[in-house]
């Protein structure tokens, strides 16, 4: 006898479908008009409704079938923490146990959701808390698209941008990524352009390569922490299968092909990459990438042996780099004071 569980796991995880799926599905598999696909979608995406029987213009036989078929993914927020800057992170815990954190970022007229791709992270960054959690697993569509809907549905506020820094390597979970993608930039959906969309990657090998080939305009970010090979190495393991002379080919090809400059992230960290060698080393690597810098001071993590920099040694490599890069902008860490900053996501408590 199959338990609720097992039942579960066959549904159809249908707010994981893009448009051309859930098209496909509804007419090839169900046999029923195209047009149920657009009333589906519309309520799932654009009216957020998690339940078949809110569809009201759905006759109730189709309901019922969706109902015994499919689900549509929410997830249950297990806690919620707001900073002094308004900042609030959300945990979620998805249906195995697992719990991820997202961040809601208000900066007006900004509204930034920060969304997580997988549950911990393989790339063992070492000044990253998610990192030193190790790997769990991957993130459906269906979750990453349900933890925007999460943190939307907890504001009257639209949510006017969206940016995958949360916790787990993007370009590691790349097809869920790009389904993802799809769905929250949908105008049949919630419908944030892919302009106002920010992938933030380490650089592992054909990640942003796989980026460019997708037709939309979505932003770039790279981590790059250190434009020195052994200091990259330290800070971002991974990044010794992508030798930084490869990860400035993909750059560079991105920005050709999409026309749009991309963001580098650098976090700060006193003693390692806060040096005028450093200074000097990133400033002649992003010499002829059309990009702005973005500089961040490093969030302490608990147990890691990397300090924050003083304010006068950030101001110097700041002074460094003004008058020979591009762009360069000091970001204001937000959320620190809940570990809701960059670096300090996870790994959250476990029922396990
Ligand atoms: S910084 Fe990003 S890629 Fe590196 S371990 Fe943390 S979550 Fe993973």
């Amino acid at each position: 006898m199959q338990t609720n569980g097992s039942l579960k796991e066959h549904m159809v995880k249908i707010s994981g479908l893009t448009y051309p799926e859930l098209k496909k599905w509804v007419t090839f598999d169900l046999g029923m008009k195209p047009y149920r696909a657009q009333q589906l979608f519309s309520w799932i995406h654009l009216r957020r409704v998690n339940s078949f029987h809110q569809m009201t213009d759905i006759s109730l036989s189709a309901r019922n079938r969706f109902e015994e078929i499919c689900e549509i993914t929410a997830l249950e927020t297990c806690n919620t923490i707001t900073a002094d800057d308004g900042t609030v992170k959300y945990s979620f815990t998805l249906d195995d146990g697992e719990v991820i954190e997202s961040v809601l970022i208000p900066d007006p007229p900004r509204l930034t959701a920060c969304i997580s791709t997988q549950a911990g992270c393989r790339c063992g960054c070492t000044f990253c808390q998610t990192g030193r959690g190790g790997f769990r697993r991957n993130l459906r569509t269906d979750e990453i698209v349900a933890q925007l809907y999460g943190l939307q549905n907890g504001t009257d506020d639209r949510i006017s941008n969206v940016v995958f820094m949360g916790m787990g390597e993007p370009m590691d979970n790349f097809p869920a990524l790009r389904d993802a993608l799809s769905i929250i930039s949908d105008d049949r959906g919630i419908c944030i352009g892919a302009r106002k969309i920010t992938i933030s990657t380490v650089g592992i090998p054909g990640g942003i390569e796989k980026l460019t080939q997708l037709d939309d305009q979505y932003g770039l970010a790279v981590s790059l922490h250190s434009a020195v090979e052994s200091t990259r190495l330290k800070l971002v393991p991974v990044s010794k299968t992508l030798p930084l002379r490869e990860l400035k080919k993909a750059m560079k090809d991105y920005i050709s092909r999409k026309g749009r400059r991309i963001t580098i992230e650098y976090c700060l960290i006193a003693g390692i990459n806060d040096t005028r060698e450093e200074a000097s080393a990133l400033a002649e690597f992003t010499g002829d990438i059309e990009c702005k810098i973005n500089l961040l001071v490093y969030n302490p993590v608990e147990g890691a042996q990397y300090r924050r920099p003083e304010a006068e040694s950030v101001n110097r490599f700041m002074r460094y780099l003004y008058p020979r890069c591009q762009a360069v902008m000091l970001r204001r860490s937000r959320g620190s004071d809940i570990a809701a900053a960059c670096g300090q996501l996870g790994p959250a408590a476990r029922n396990d």
